[in-house]
């Protein structure tokens, strides 16, 4: 049977856009084990050294390092060498099993994307303080969407993905977004990061790439099992 031009067209058309959007193959990656690191990622510490950091008052990190873990020893924050614009981020957390202080004095760390919008690390199990200061808050600005903390001493995951702030043609600020699940629980929704820094550090604006930096806030927060991914 002959069909008319119009749906012959459509017939031919409506395949080939679908077609044309699906052309490019993903690239194939090893995902690894559970908690990863995928095969694509770039592993900042792997339970050996810290030949990835260095120290955010010059020189060498001085955290230690021990049984594949690294832990917070009050010689200051730590800066990765590397620096990331949208990143895609794991990191896996303990707070002393040992419980002391409360508040914001209990376990406190956090990882700071482009060394300047902290996602809060702190003891949040049975530990009260102000929501946007909690485990998982991007902190001072936004809480997480539930309390999602493992009892002191155990292993925490954060999996974050974090697209910077980008100045826009009218001089404006074109917000970005941080999505954040802790223990695989979903806690930052596409979150706006508005260009206003968490740190008390004068940082403001935009930058297209900054460093990951882990916090020293005196309390000894162990980490291991640290990779991320350039999106
Ligand atoms: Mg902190």
């Amino acid at each position: 049977m002959l069909l008319p031009f119009f749906m012959v067209m459509l017939h031919q058309s409506v395949p080939a856009e679908a077609q044309s959007a699906t052309t490019a193959e993903p690239p194939i990656i090893d995902p690894g084990p559970a908690g990863g690191p995928p095969s694509d990622a770039i592993v900042l510490f792997n339970g050996k050294d810290l030949s990835q950091w260095k120290s955010a008052s010059g020189g060498e990190a001085r955290w230690k390092v021990e049984n594949g873990v690294m832990e917070v020893t009050s010689t200051g924050n730590i800066v990765s060498k590397e620096e990331f614009g949208d990143v895609q981020v794991h990191v896996e957390w303990a707070s002393p099993s040992e419980v002391k202080g409360e508040g914001q004095g209990r376990g406190n760390s956090g990882v700071y994307l482009q060394g300047r919008y902290e996602i809060q690390v702190l003891d949040s199990y049975e530990n009260k303080t102000y929501p946007n200061g909690q485990a998982a808050a991007l902190y001072g600005v936004a809480a997480p969407l539930v309390n999602a903390c493992r009892r002191p001493g155990q292993w925490q995951s954060y999996d974050i993905i974090f697209h910077p702030p980008r100045p826009s043609p009218d001089g404006k600020m074109q917000p970005g977004s941080v999505t954040v699940l802790h223990n695989g629980v979903l806690v930052q929704d596409h979150t706006a990061v508005k260009g206003e820094a968490t740190t008390a550090a004068s940082f403001q604006g935009a930058v297209a790439k900054g460093p990951l930096v882990l916090q020293d806030h005196g309390n000894p927060v162990r980490y291991r099992n640290i990779w991320v991914r350039r999106l």
